[in-house]
């Protein structure tokens, strides 16, 4: 059985793989993170990840022109999930609404 830590493990570096990630770019991005406590270090990558999402979005929004594409497609659901950990940052109340 695989584990989820497993499954996110082999397929991101298989996305680094096929993007031609170097290895000294991930080396730079753990070094930042080294010794960081772990409530701070959340936050960083937290936030990391949603600029990261940002950024594809914005390149991608550039270059696409199909009305039906994957990409927009995967894109939606990243800016959903960075959007939400904005407003948990900037209006916190708002997590515990009743569902
Ligand atoms: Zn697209």
């Amino acid at each position: 059985m695989t584990r989820p830590l497993d499954d996110v493990l082999r397929r991101t570096a298989a996305a680094t793989a096929a993007y031609q990630v170097p290895e000294r770019t991930i080396e730079l991005a753990a070094s930042a993170l080294l010794g960081v406590p772990d409530g701070p270090r959340l936050r960083l990558e937290v936030r990391a990840l949603r600029d990261a999402a940002l950024l594809v979005a914005e390149a991608h929004r550039r270059d696409c022109a199909e009305s039906v594409c994957t990409t927009c497609e995967a894109i939606r659901y990243n800016l959903a999930v960075a959007l939400a950990t904005v407003r948990s940052e900037t209006h916190p109340g708002l997590d515990e609404r009743p569902g």
